[in-house]
């Protein structure tokens, strides 16, 4: 551990690569010989566009991504897309299709029922406290979109594999697992991410949409919920959040150049996940609570015997250097977040301490 930093287990804001923080404090009263802090540069500057170009281009490098996609830095986090993807693209009574995996599919159903939209649940893990990831949808052939969450950052499951709609495109919400292993993006009509958890500090959400998608807009809506907006001006019709961008851009250029893409990252992701599970699943005093075909590789939720021996592990574990180890508060336990920057050491340094907890 350098500079007196802890093992950070946060779910989100959440670890980031020491070489970019480094690489921030490095350049932060000079950024690229400007004479100004990155902060202080204007975003209609070659040293903004240049940042900006540089997150889109490693984007669709790191995705594969073809021309008919559009990346995008929105504001209002994840959240906002929750009401933004229904009101672009389901004018005129068209409907859409939700698979409802926990917390933030639910706040995801509910923004586009408060519009009113006639969307339908085609699947829930509610009926077990969304401990698995449903299998077998049947995706209705009316439907503009099939929206699912990649990974469930409270609940502790993940998408292993997306499912079948029949061609309909897939609108995901992909904060918590995004860039952290590789898939075929072509299905996808609408991708998202708040920066927080696996890309960047809080402040950005990244929006990835198709083309095609975009072509649904057809109703006046305003120019700040509008996608077309920002299309088509490279994020740019207000001042973006300058700082996150640029914080982003150096976690995908370390993704592409240090970790070497997403494949290695990927490999990297599952042997971490495989040792925590490994310590869980090895003891009969620590218990996994997502099914196993469904845990997440991001968020490792367990609980111990009881709610005392809970609070006792993570304050002993904050003792020992190890932070951000208790559950979400809707759900309780505990949860390790191991997100992209998350090391390996760091997770081999919590399963030693796992065993001698116990
Ligand atoms: C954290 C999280 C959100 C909320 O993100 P905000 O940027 O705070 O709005 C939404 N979805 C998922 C899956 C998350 O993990």
């Amino acid at each position: 551990m350098k500079e007196n930093r802890i093992y950070n287990f946060n779910a989100g804001p959440a670890a980031l690569p020491l070489s970019v923080l480094e690489e921030i404090k490095d350049s932060f009263l000079n950024y690229a010989g400007s004479g100004m802090s990155v902060t202080e540069v204007s975003h209609r500057s070659k040293w903004f566009d240049d940042i900006i170009n540089d997150a889109v281009t490693r984007t669709k490098r790191l995705l594969n991504l073809g021309d008919n996609f559009h990346v995008l830095f929105l504001q209002g986090g994840a959240s906002m897309q929750f009401c933004m993807i229904p009101m672009n693209f389901l004018q005129n009574g068209k409907t859409a299709d939700y698979v409802n995996t926990g917390t933030w599919s639910t706040k995801a159903i509910k923004e586009a029922r408060i519009q009113d939209k006639p969307i339908k649940v085609v699947a829930s893990s509610e009926d077990k406290n969304f401990s698995y990831i449903p299998k077998n949808i049947q995706f209705n052939s009316d439907a503009v979109y099939a929206h699912i969450t990649s990974n469930n950052t409270i609940k502790g499951t993940q998408w292993a594999s997306f499912p079948d709609t029949n061609g309909i495109p897939l609108i995901a919400d992909m904060s918590s697992d995004f860039m952290s292993r590789s898939f075929d993006a072509d299905r996808f009509g609408l991708i998202y991410a708040g920066a927080q958890k696996n890309i960047g500090p809080a402040g950005v959400c990244m929006v990835i949409v198709r083309d095609d998608m975009l072509e649904l807009v057809k109703e006046t809506i305003p120019s700040m919920l509008n996608y077309n907006t920002f299309a088509g001006k490279n994020s740019m019709f207000n001042t973006p959040p300058c700082f996150a961008v640029y914080a982003v851009q150096l976690v995908l250029k370390w993704l592409d150049e240090t970790v070497g893409g997403l494949d290695k990252m990927e490999e990297l992701n599952a042997k971490k996940a495989g040792l925590l599970y490994e310590t869980i699943d090895s003891s009969d005093f620590y218990r996994g609570t997502a099914e196993s075909d469904s845990r997440s590789k991001m968020n490792v939720t367990f609980r111990l015997p009881n709610e005392e021996m809970e609070k006792k592990f993570i304050q002993k574990a904050i003792e020992n250097g190890f932070g951000g180890l208790k559950g979400h508060r809707s759900v309780g336990g505990c949860r390790a977040s191991i997100y992209n920057a998350t090391s390996l050491e760091a997770i081999e340094a919590l399963v030693d301490f796992m065993k001698t907890f116990k």
